[in-house]
């Protein structure tokens, strides 16, 4: 069983228009609505691949309960802890091949709201083998919150896979408790190093993680680069992954549909290559769909047959 955790969910709100009329009225007839979140996004492609997921995290009021609707109606289980204040919308106008987006910041915790978070936390992981965490911490939590489910979930020998970014990634990777993988695409990778990333040459991959040994001690860094691939470091090995040219058509969601992959392999105690074939081509095929964690797996052979891994 994988366990996804996504701390700040989100109604989705998709508004496509021809043209973005400011200081006036925009009608519009085709708005989606989607359950959100990139830990969502790692459910739902977990899910689509026909593997055992549960999701948990925060949700409270009537989007929470929205946000539930949608998971139930695709047979996703879940366990969400409720809160008082309400869940967030996440709003995306898509105009002139603009896409322009309206987060709200979203509920604020209380202490008690995160302690009782992580009394059932701790009681979820007994069901789980790997956890995933994904995305950023609603307010009222201490940017330390990661840390402390990392700690728990090592008590425990759980594998934690986590996508987060800024001070999160860099509180979480500092120790003492470290994650299982992390997977930061390169910018995050260049934030959290301070250095920068060549992504034609893994030396200059080695070369960061050799300048950061605290990094090192993470068994698995998975760095994504978009169309490029992907790095990746696996205990002591170093590998460089090729994938292959496609069209593309909405690549939001991609870095959680390769988080998705890489849980499932390592779930699945599948080797590091398959692993990283299975997390690169989630991630392809979520670009290939116009829906955000969506993945088509009619077309997954294919595609995992074109992406190369090359050892260092
Ligand atoms: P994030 O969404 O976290 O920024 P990336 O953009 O690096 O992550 O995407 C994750 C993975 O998805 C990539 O390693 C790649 O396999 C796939 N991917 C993303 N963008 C593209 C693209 N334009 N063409 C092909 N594959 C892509």
């Amino acid at each position: 069983m994988i366990l996804t955790v996504t701390m700040n969910p989100s109604v989705d709100i998709s508004y496509p228009l021809e043209i973005l009329k400011i200081n006036s009225v925009n009608r519009i007839a085709n708005v989606r609505k989607e359950a959100g979140g990139k830990g969502l996004n790692v459910t739902r492609v977990i899910k689509q691949a026909q593997e055992e997921v549960i999701a948990t995290g925060l949700i409270g009021g009537v989007l929470g309960d929205y946000i539930v609707k949608r998971l139930d109606a695709i047979n996703i289980k879940h366990q969400f802890f409720d809160i008082a204040q309400e869940s967030r919308n996440c709003i995306a106008i898509l105009h002139e091949g603009n896409q322009t987006e309206i987060l709200e910041q979203g509920p604020t915790i209380s202490v008690e709201e995160g302690t009782a978070f992580i009394s059932k936390f701790s009681v979820l992981t007994d069901i789980a083998k790997v956890i995933t965490i994904s995305g950023s911490l609603p307010s009222g939590l201490e940017k330390d919150f990661y840390r402390k489910l990392i700690d728990i979930s090592n008590k425990k020998n759980k594998k934690v896979l986590l996508d987060c970014s800024g001070k999160c990634l860099e509180i979480a990777t500092s120790g003492p408790w470290l994650p299982y993988l992390i997977k930061p695409n390169k910018e995050e990778i260049e934030q959290l190093t301070g250095m920068s990333l060549d992504t034609g040459s893994i030396k200059s991959f080695v070369e960061m993680i050799d300048t950061h040994k605290s990094l090192y001690e993470i068994p698995w860094i998975v760095v994504s680069l978009g169309k490029e691939g992907a790095f990746a470091k696996v205990g002591g090995h170093y590998f460089a992954v090729a994938i292959p040219k496609i069209k593309v058509i909405n690549p939001v969601g991609s870095g959680d549909a390769t988080v998705a992959g890489l849980a499932i392999g390592i779930n699945n105690i599948e080797t590091p290559e398959n692993t990283l074939k299975r997390a690169m081509a989630f991630g392809i095929l979520n670009a290939m769909e116009a829906k955000t964690g969506y993945i088509n797996m009619i077309k997954y052979t294919d595609i995992f047959s074109q992406v190369k891994v090359y050892p260092y």
